[in-house]
């Protein structure tokens, strides 16, 4: 059975939203933002991405919107262009110029008669794009590969990490402070990425020592701090990304804006 939703008119009598096995292809739950104005249509992607296994967080206006996706970093964006208070495009542009926003995937809801608007997208940055009416499976499906293409969230990341300044190849296991790349130890580089994977969040040193170290008898918490401090010094520019808590561990900033403020 095909899950039909149609554009703008009327009640969604004939949606059926029972027909997509709920979890079936989710490899991992993603965090999903609509950013939608019809309520019904709303409600049935909401649904399907729930059943699906992924968290959706719903906004019916551009503004709560871009709110959303700030606060809430999403791994993924519905955005419907056509919206009551900001157009689509604009919330496209300012979600790809905000430094928290930026890697966030948006797929395009659009409606006939607005390719002009969708090229425009494009060129902002959006990565897919559905026209209304569409089949809720086919949004899935595209939802699933611009997740893949993403690496998020199943483990399999993306390889290029970018950061203000600081750029990270996870695989080949190298970074690069502008444009100059710095050698690191396997630890250090370990240290590295487990800060940043959990930015915004303090880690205590006894986390760290679990996590980056192993539980190891020979090693004190003195020893997350003298790695810390060497780290910092190779990241040189990049240094005040990692900010120390007094008294409690290290936390990666939650977006370069923060360092140094
Ligand atoms: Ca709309």
């Amino acid at each position: 059975m095909e899950n039909s939703v149609q554009s703008g008119h009327g009640p969604f009598h004939n949606v059926s939203v029972t027909s997509q096995p709920a979890g079936k292809w989710s490899s991992g739950m993603a965090r999903l933002l609509i950013i939608e104005d019809e309520s019904d249509l709303r409600q049935v992607l909401g649904y399907n991405l729930t059943q699906a296994g992924h968290e959706a967080l719903t906004a019916e206006t551009g503004a709560i919107g871009l709110r959303l996706a700030r606060e809430q970093r999403p791994d993924l964006v519905l955005l419907d262009l056509m919206l009551p208070d900001l157009s689509g495009t604009d919330i496209c542009r300012m979600l790809k110029e905000g430094a928290d926003t930026k890697e966030i995937p948006i797929i395009m809801l659009t409606a006939r008669g607005e390719e002009v608007d969708r090229v425009v997208g494009f060129e902002l940055g959006a990565d897919d794009y559905v026209t209304k009416p569409f089949s809720v499976r086919e949004l899935m499906l595209r939802i699933q590969a611009v997740l893949r293409r993403a690496g998020a969230p199943d483990g399999t990341k993306t390889d290029v990490v970018e950061f203000g300044c600081l750029r990270v190849d996870r695989d080949a296991h190298r970074i690069w402070v502008g444009d100059t790349e710095v050698e690191l130890t396997a630890l250090e580089f370990k240290l590295l990425l487990t800060l940043y994977d959990r930015r915004n969040r303090v880690q205590t040193r006894s986390a760290l020592l679990d996590d980056v170290w192993g539980i190891q008898a020979d090693i004190t918490t003195r020893t997350v701090d003298t790695h810390v401090k060497r780290l910092r010094e190779k990241l040189d520019k990049a240094r005040d990304y990692v900010e120390t808590v007094r008294g409690v561990g290290y936390r990666f900033v939650g977006s370069p804006d923060e360092a140094g403020a």
